[in-house]
């Protein structure tokens, strides 16, 4: 047997892969799935559907494995405490940690990264998080803690900061001795869950304004919600101790072919940013799990620019590629695990 791959790097770059439910209406049509999880192997296996000209293709799988898999049985709480709580833990201890949702849009990005309001059992990633920093500050007293958040996203390649007081502003990336930052870019302390619950909601609001629809715009942009946790304890020896960590939840543009044949214009320049933010992602993260990339390009795009800090040395990062299980599905949901693989 091949020995276990344990590097520091792959303990610190994870990829899994969830796969959602056929959808009601996806059932009600008659479609089947083609996508199936062994989650104990960390394998998601895909069969080629049949066509007219091509009965056998279904005979046809391909296997992935991942760090992990997920089908449509894994509940919200239990995908967090399995697969991001560690990496929230590691946050509160002063690291940098990034979860990242890529795929195809429809199959879940935002159903992972923030979930529905309905119930406790249907939120994402980001409103546990916030329950469990501020449940982690209630337990520590003896510390001091400041929460901070802020919530932007990349449109073209242009940052737009989503809780400025005059709407959505636009930003620079600036670079200074620390490092990469956004000038300008508003940060909220939030003192507890509502506080911070009510940025997420004032940020979707105002991505949604002058977008003509919002599902489009959501598809063509990636946001990231920041979140900033300062701790401050005083040592025995009396002096303070004091340590960050940031947390970086990004839900990414649709990962689906972008220009459909023709287009042109505007849409073509849009696809072509979206393609390339995707790419540079990609190649910076396999880079990371390679382990022996001397050279890391962070520089291709504003996303990985933005994220240098918290992307590769002491930081943690999630990536989780999202896939519909329908049969229709079955290119995009190739190119999302070959992407997947590629950065694992
Ligand atoms: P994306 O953000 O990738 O475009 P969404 O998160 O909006 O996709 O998901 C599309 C639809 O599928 C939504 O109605 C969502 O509630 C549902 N959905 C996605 N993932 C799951 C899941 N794991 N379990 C149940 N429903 C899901
Ligand atoms: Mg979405």
């Amino acid at each position: 047997p091949l020995p276990p791959k344990s590097s520091a790097s792959s303990e610190r770059v994870k990829v899994i892969v969830r796969s959602r439910p056929l959808s009601q209406k996806e059932v009600d049509e008659g479609h089947v799935s083609v996508v199936e999880v062994i989650p104990e192997n960390g394998e998601i296996e895909v069969r080629r559907p049949p066509t007219s000209s091509n009965e056998e293709a279904n005979l046809e799988r391909k296997v992935f494995a991942f760090d992990a898999v997920y089908d449509g049985s894994f509940s919200q709480p239990y995908l967090y405490e399995e697969a991001f709580r560690p990496l929230v833990d590691s946050v509160l201890e002063g690291f940098n940690g990034t979860i990242f949702a890529y795929g195809q849009t429809g199959t879940g990005k935002t159903y992972t990264m923030e979930g529905n309001h309905e119930s406790e059992e249907t939120q994402g990633v980001i409103p546990n998080a916030f329950k469990h920093i501020f449940k982690h500050i209630a337990s520590n007293e003896q510390k001091r803690y400041l929460v901070r958040a802020s919530y932007l996203e990349i449109y073209q390649e242009e940052i737009r900061d989503l809780l400025s007081k005059e709407g959505i502003k636009k930003c620079e990336l600036k670079e200074n001795r620390t490092g990469v930052y956004v000038k300008d870019l508003s940060s909220f302390l939030c003192g507890n869950i509502a506080e911070i619950n009510e940025l997420m909601a004032k940020g979707n609001k105002n991505r949604s304004v002058g977008a003509t629809n919002m599902n489009e715009h959501s598809s063509r942009s990636h946001a990231i919600f920041m979140i900033t946790v300062e701790v401050s304890e005083i040592w025995p020896d009396g002096r303070n101790h004091f340590k960050v960590g940031k947390l970086n939840l990004v839900d990414l543009a649709g990962s689906e072919r972008q220009a459909k044949t023709g287009a042109s214009g505007e849409r073509l320049k849009e696809a072509t940013k979206i393609n390339l933010s995707l790419s540079a992602l990609g190649n910076v993260i396999a880079a990371l799990v390679d382990g022996k990339s001397t050279h890391i390009p962070y520089r291709d795009s504003k996303l990985t620019r933005l994220l240098q800090d918290s992307l590769g040395g002491n930081s943690r990062t999630i990536m989780v590629a999202t896939v519909g299980p329908a049969s229709f599905n079955y290119d995009e949901t190739m190119t999302t695990l070959r992407y997947a693989s590629r950065a694992k």
